[in-house]
């Protein structure tokens, strides 16, 4: 793959940074996150663009957006023809930052705060390519939300070969670079950030505290947050696919020693071993070796799905000496 990753200038001050902002339903909160924004970048020496994707709202948010645009022009809307889910909303914002240097993506309800963009600015200065966040504390997350969000965490550590730090948030800046090679992915259902951490390059965390929502409802109900966490967990882990080999492993592991050992004493010591008992541990043994013969099948439909997920095969983070154009 001949990708020229580092085409920017050694230095990172100056350009411009596109701001990505998934809404859905935020309604009056924008104008809110419009002054918080404008204070914020106005202070730091870059140019801006804060691109907001209404991702199918069902209240006034569009017409905010058109307002807010139109009064400010480093304000721009894009509107989805229906809810596609913040992933998506992400990935189109990012797709629409085109020139810019750095991209960071927000939420409308300002509960990825603001204040912290210029720390995140000062990281990508000093020379990392992503920058994101941990959330220390979440003032408004019911106990249901803290447990599946740890659990969740958990099995992603323990059974991807992710880097997904607990409580990482989707509040990131990513290099120019990283936008670009973000490009190449062409999985549909896809988990962002998750994306964004296989992918490597030089990474660095900065910890805030999440505020409670601005306004309005948290979007995410736990219906939709668990079909997230399934969605993300199976399009990294294979682990799911092959636990019904691992069992009919295991079956097979404990029935056939137990089987030899009924043969074994029924003819040779002349314990009385019913036909049911017999049967019933036979039995078994067989549904070990159905299972066993899914976990195989299991293992070409691993590969299958990597193919289709069709991920780049690597990715150059930069390149040194002189190189051809068309190299
Ligand atoms: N959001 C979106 N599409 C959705 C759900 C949410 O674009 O289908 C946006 C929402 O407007 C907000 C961000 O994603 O800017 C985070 O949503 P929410 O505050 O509900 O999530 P939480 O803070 O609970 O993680
Ligand atoms: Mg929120």
């Amino acid at each position: 793959m001949t990708y020229d990753a580092d085409s920017r200038p050694a230095s990172r001050r100056g350009g411009k940074i596109s701001l990505v902002v998934p809404v859905y339903n935020e309604g009056p909160g924008l104008y809110a996150l419009r002054d918080s924004v404008t204070a914020v970048m106005e202070a730091t020496a870059y140019d801006w663009e804060c691109i907001l994707v209404d991702d199918g709202s069902r209240d006034r948010s569009w017409a905010v957006i058109e307002e807010l645009s139109a009064a400010d022009g480093r304000f721009k809307g894009l509107m989805f023809s229906r809810n596609f889910g913040k992933e998506m909303a992400l990935t189109a914002g990012v797709e629409h930052a085109i020139g810019s240097d750095a991209v960071i993506c927000l939420d409308a309800d300002l509960q990825h705060p603001p204040e912290i963009i210029p720390e995140l600015l000062a990281k990508w200065e000093e020379g990392y390519d992503i920058v994101a966040t941990i959330r220390e504390k979440v003032a408004d997350y019911s106990l249901v939300k803290k447990m599946g969000s740890k659990a969740f965490y958990w099995f992603m550590r323990r059974f991807t070969d992710l880097d997904l730090p607990p409580n990482s948030t989707d509040f990131r800046l990513l290099d120019r670079k990283v936008v670009e090679t973000l490009s190449q992915f062409t999985e549909g259902s896809r988990m962002f950030r998750g994306l964004i951490d296989w992918m490597g390059y030089k990474k660095t965390y900065i910890s805030f505290c999440a505020p409670a929502r601005s306004q309005g409802e948290p979007a995410y109900s736990v219906k939709k947050l668990f079909d997230l966490a399934i969605n993300s967990f199976t399009s990294f882990s294979l682990v799911p696919l092959r636990l019904t080999g691992y069992l009919g492993l295991l079956i097979m592991a404990v029935t056939v020693p137990v089987l030899g050992l009924m043969v074994v004493s029924n003819w040779f010591f002349g314990a009385n071993i019913t036909a049911l008992a017999f049967f019933t541990v036979f039995n078994t043994l067989l549904i070990g070796i159905v299972l066993c013969a899914l976990g195989m099948m299991s293992l070409y439909i691993g590969h299958i799905h990597t193919e289709v997920v069709n991920r780049p095969l690597y990715i150059v983070r930069s390149r040194a000496g002189t190189w051809d154009e068309t190299q």
